[in-house]
């Protein structure tokens, strides 16, 4: 196959692609006379396509099953905790590949999700992830991470975790807390980590409290401790509302310790300064540009969707980096920015970069010549190609969620 006059992302000019097979074979500066014979993509963008990097597929679809009464974050913790009582093996591998088939749909190619994994719940999380990362071999990558406090991992369990999370190839994680304790469990936390050979991805400051300061805390734990492996923290969100002294200092520290950052930022919206009846100040979402100028991986990610975290949502990377756009002011000029969403999370998920001659042809032709033009309109009919052809898939429909979360009406 053969697509000529397109655009590349950060690229000036326009491009011929050549595709044998399912691989990418050249990508080389427009000329009409040499690839006058392909398919005439008129200018139009093609992006790599996306990789979530921060997701929770097994809370999905709930809605309307159980709502957040207020779309509190305390009213989204009530309202997952009353539906896990519902969560069976079959329900999480309803509701995750309903989103994985989502996911597909708009192009996504790789999806990192955590998984709560408290008591009895890991039993059906993590057989369901299982299943589904055979299944969907090829089509998504799948990674998972550990969800639970971090004072789980002091109690006689913690180590029963990490040796599981270890045997499914997956990540540690968890919701470490300000306190006086949480030195302690961080430390913890990274010994496990670091005797079963496993990265941790973390959920960290996720408020707008200047006293959240987790995120110093486990930058000096990773330098202090030395720990070899990946670690990624996610939201940091009370980098935001910190002195800039104070958060800058913190960046330097996440920088030398060499953590990555994946932020949130629909989630974060949704979930952040909210009170009935009061119009949000706050954005929630962390430094996004400071973190980058010092050298620091960031990516973007979906975080829930349609659950009691997050209301909307559908896993698509397009609309992800549309948001991130404009809630943190990604533009003038974009500037490398969409490898937020592409390039950084493939990379800290161990994939490589595609787009380039000996990668596989996995990409979305957008309808648009330009970030203006692409981000300018929702993208429904754009076409994702995969292993070289291009997908010919709908969404899936929300009535086939019905006999499992109920009726909307
Ligand atoms: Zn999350």
């Amino acid at each position: 196959m053969k697509l000529t006059n397109l655009t590349l992302p950060n690229r000036a000019g326009r491009f011929d692609l050549v595709i044998t097979g399912a691989m990418i074979t050249s990508v080389l500066p427009h000329d009409p006379r040499v690839h006058g014979d392909g398919r005439d993509l008129e200018g139009r963008m093609i992006w790599p396509c996306p990789v979530d990097l921060h997701t929770h597929l097994d809370k999905g679809h709930v809605t309307p099953r159980q709502a957040n009464p207020d779309g509190s974050f305390g009213g989204a913790l009530d309202a997952v905790h009353a539906d896990q009582a519902r969560w069976t093996r079959a329900d999480v591998v309803v509701r995750m590949k309903f989103g994985l088939e989502c996911a597909l749909v708009h192009g996504t190619r790789a999806i990192r999700t955590h998984l709560d994994s408290m008591g009895p719940l890991r039993n059906c999380t993590w057989p369901a992830f299982a299943e589904l990362r055979e299944a969907w071999s090829g089509r998504i990558a799948l990674q998972a991470v550990c969800l639970v406090p971090a004072e789980f991992y002091e109690g006689p369990d913690g180590e029963d975790l990490a040796r599981m999370v270890a045997e499914h190839g997956g990540l540690l994680g968890g919701f470490p807390l300000m306190g006086p304790e949480i030195d302690r469990q961080l430390r913890r936390l990274f010994d496990l980590a670091g005797r079963h050979g496993l990265d941790v991805d973390l959920h960290v400051d996720e408020n707008l409290n200047p006293d959240a300061q987790v995120l110093d805390r486990v930058a000096r734990t990773v330098r202090e401790t030395g720990f070899a492996g990946q670690v990624v923290c996610g939201h940091c969100c009370s980098l935001a509302v910190q002195e800039e002294a104070v958060a800058f200092a913190t960046l330097d520290r996440v920088a030398e310790a060499g953590i990555a950052l994946v932020s949130l930022p629909m989630c974060n919206l949704y979930l952040q300064d909210r009170a009935s009846g009061r119009t949000p100040r706050a954005r929630g979402i962390t430094l996004v540009h400071e973190a980058r100028a010092r050298g620091i991986p960031v990516a973007f990610g979906s975080d829930n969707t349609r659950d009691p975290f997050y209301a909307y949502g559908d896993l698509d990377g397009v609309e992800l980096f549309r948001e991130a756009v404009r809630i943190a002011h990604l533009d003038h000029p974009l500037d490398g920015w969409l490898d937020a969403v592409t390039a950084v999370p493939a990379a800290l998920m161990g994939m490589p970069s595609p787009l380039e001659p000996g990668r596989p042809a996995d990409f979305v032709i957008l309808e648009g010549r330009s970030f203006s033009e692409v981000l300018s309109r929702p993208q429904a009919r754009r076409q994702v190609v995969r292993h070289g052809r291009v997908l010919d898939l709908a969404l899936p429909s929300y009535e086939l969620l019905d006999p499992i979360v109920g009726d909307p009406a």
